[in-house]
């Protein structure tokens, strides 16, 4: 069985018995990172062990994984941080085991989308998530242009080095429309700030952005 084990965004204690029995049970955890797995496999003195499964060694241990999930073998996928397969290499083993017949099943709990989702002010029933967005400029514009007439809440993850150059585009795109921030969420400096986009770019000159992003917008009726 593969184990997709949703573990904290941030805050050690956002962990379910669940993940923590079934990681303790598995006879091995495939994480991006052992060293930030270790953090907390160490703090719930979880033995297991560990092997790294990332963005460049998927394609190679795809297939490994795969033949000790065919031989019988328990292991729990989980990420550096929250729902496995959102945004991470993890859909790649997902996808793999799901086309070789091996039986699947997640551990709900921590989603960095969900969490900021509901943080913010925007209407949570209807939202599309769209990942990152690209990083090159020309292809961030066409992405954004083609949200033009969105109706449902919109998601973003973004990097502290590139919410600035985001915010631009969205400027270019949509004007000085509101958006919200929620940073570093669950851990101690979490904060959640909504404002115009221009509001947003004045506050980051001030306060440099720093740790991890999710950035919840609508698109006005007007501009629709
Ligand atoms: N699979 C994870 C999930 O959805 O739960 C997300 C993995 S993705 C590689 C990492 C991104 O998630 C970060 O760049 C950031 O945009 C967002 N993120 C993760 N933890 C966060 C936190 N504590 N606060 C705000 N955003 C976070």
């Amino acid at each position: 069985m593969l184990y997709i084990v949703s573990t904290p965004i941030g805050n050690l204690k956002d962990i379910t018995l669940r993940a923590l029995e079934t990681l303790k049970s598995v006879d091995l955890i495939a994480c991006e990172d052992t060293r930030h797995t270790r953090i907390l496999t160490n703090h719930y003195q979880v033995q297991t062990p560990l092997t790294s499964y990332y963005e460049h060694n998927k394609l190679s241990k795809g297939p490994y994984l795969l033949r000790l999930l065919k031989e019988g073998k328990d292991i729990a996928l989980v990420s550096d941080a929250g729902t496995p397969g959102i945004s991470d290499p993890g859909y790649c083993i997902i996808k793999l085991a799901k086309d070789n017949g091996v039986p699947i099943t997640a551990v709900p709990g921590p989603c960095a989308l969900i969490n900021a989702l509901v943080l913010s002010n925007s209407a949570a029933g209807k939202f599309i998530f769209e990942g990152f967005l690209p990083p090159k400029q020309q292809a961030r514009l066409k992405k954004l242009n083609s949200l033009k007439g969105e109706e449902r809440t919109i998601i973003f993850y973004e990097s502290p080095h590139r919410i600035i150059r985001s915010l631009e585009d969205i400027f270019e795109v949509f004007g000085d429309i509101k958006l919200a921030y929620v940073r570093e969420a669950t851990k101690k400096f979490e904060e959640t700030k909504e404002g115009t986009v221009s509001f947003l770019l004045e506050h980051f000159k001030k306060h440099p952005p720093r740790g991890e992003f999710v950035l919840i917008w609508q698109i006005p009726a007007s501009l629709k």
